[in-house]
């Protein structure tokens, strides 16, 4: 990890807010790093709508806090500290090397700040961004069964009566689901279909008619909450809208642009944790009396893995350069696309560097497979990136 803080350092991040860092690390070391093998064995359980985490989760949660982590997602204007993009990439990228789950957490919980800021309703930002900074948690819910990929095809409906909307829908694979207190929802208020009867509201959890189910066990990010949510005629204040309606899907895809980088830094550091635990690995395995590390073909993999890890963050810096440009949505999905498939292929070599043991399932390494290839879907699959870097390349030649 100290490599990576050095990396990282090196480009100036975290440099900003030296103290918060230094507490952030001590957190990671001390509570997420020794614990993470543990909790993911252990899992996530589910009762009255709400996750329950494996300990030390509490222990973990109270530290953040306690160093101010939600509230430097938040403006200083909502009571927040406002940490650069930078700065929240450089936390990004510690996760995904400590526990990958609790990054995409946050990056969920970002996405959901995103969305509300674009809000309109002073009154509605101050309390719901308060609260988020706080230490709740935010969620945002596009996909739905029939709305994957096409997004567009959103069918939960929103219909207006009177002051308030009714909601009644369902959306499926919703990261912080059951642990958010905040959903930002994507929902057709227009009921046909198409990009313009989209909006997006911000809704409280405690709510009549809502409820949530955990989704089955999945093949890795072994404790981000990912479930259904689900609504049966909940009555939704109207301010509960975010900008105009008919103009949410633009603003929800807004709010991704900045996560896809965000999730290419936890990629990032996903494959430099597979690195260092596959360098520990091949120094210590000694085959033909020499440990692995001296075969010219195996130091040779760990040098393409370094290489492509670095191409992967340069990527992801250029993009963080771009964010008021008209390059930021094409450069975040390169980062994404780039970083995604990096971080598969890197735990691909890792595993067949560590021989028949990579095969076993109680190894870190096969754990943080499981979590590279989660990353694929998270925020749009790699065609999607594609389509989007497509789409903006032709779209610069015109
Ligand atoms: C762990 C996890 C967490 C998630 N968290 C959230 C969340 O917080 N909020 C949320 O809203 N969603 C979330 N999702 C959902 C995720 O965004 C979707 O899984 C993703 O958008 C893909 O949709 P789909 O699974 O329905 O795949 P489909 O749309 O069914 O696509 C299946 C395959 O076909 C490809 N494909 C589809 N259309 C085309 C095309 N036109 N051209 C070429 N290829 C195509 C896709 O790339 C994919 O490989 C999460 C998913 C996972 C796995």
């Amino acid at each position: 990890m100290d490599n990576l803080i050095r990396i990282l350092r090196s480009f100036g991040e975290g440099e900003e807010d030296k103290t918060f860092t230094d507490s952030f690390v001590d957190l990671l070391k001390n509570r997420v790093m020794t614990n993470v093998e543990r909790m993911y064995e252990v899992g996530l359980k589910f009762q009255n709508n709400r996750v329950i985490f494996p300990p030390p989760w509490d222990s973990i949660y109270a530290g953040l806090k306690e160093i101010g982590f939600f509230k430097r997602f938040i403006p200083v204007d909502y009571g927040g500290s406002g940490a650069s993009e930078e700065s929240i990439y450089f936390i990004m990228e510690l996760l995904g090397y400590t526990c990958p789950s609790l990054g995409i957490i946050f990056v969920a919980h970002g996405r959901a700040v995103d969305v509300i800021l674009a809000g309109r309703d002073e009154a509605l930002k101050d309390k719901l961004l308060r609260r988020l900074g706080d230490g709740d948690f935010g969620a945002i819910a596009m996909t739905e069964e029939r709305a994957g990929t096409d997004v567009s095809a959103v069918e939960f409906s929103a219909t207006r009566k009177g002051d308030y909307y009714v909601f009644n829908g369902e959306k499926i694979f919703i990261s912080n689901a059951g642990l958010a207190g905040v959903y930002t929802i994507l929902v057709n208020t227009k009921g046909k279909k198409g990009a313009r009867s989209l909006s997006v509201f911000a809704v409280e959890d405690e709510i009549d008619g809502f409820r949530v189910d955990l989704l089955p066990e999945k093949d890795g990010l072994k404790i981000l909450p990912t479930g259904k949510i689900i609504y049966e005629n909940c009555l939704i204040p109207r301010e509960n809208l975010i900008g105009d309606e008919g103009k949410g899907l633009l603003l929800a895809l807004d709010a991704i642009d900045r996560g896809r980088i965000l999730l290419a830094g936890i990629a990032c550091g996903i494959a430099c944790r597979i690195l260092d635990e596959i360098f520990e690995y091949s120094r210590k395995r000694i085959q033909f009396d020499h440990p692995l590390t001296s075969s010219q073909d195996i130091s040779f993999k760990m040098a393409d893995m370094y290489t492509q890890i670095n191409a992967a963050r340069g990527l992801c810096f250029h993009a963080l350069k771009q964010v008021h440009s008209p390059y930021y949505r094409s450069a975040s999905s390169q980062a994404k696309l780039f970083a995604t498939q990096m971080v598969m292929s890197v735990a691909q070599v890792g595993l067949m560097i560590m021989g028949g043991r990579g095969y076993f399932r109680n190894n870190i390494i096969s754990m943080l497979s499981g979590d590279a290839r989660g990353m694929e879907y998270l925020e749009g699959t790699s065609s999607i990136q594609k389509m989007i870097i497509s789409r903006e390349l032709f779209k610069s030649y015109t």
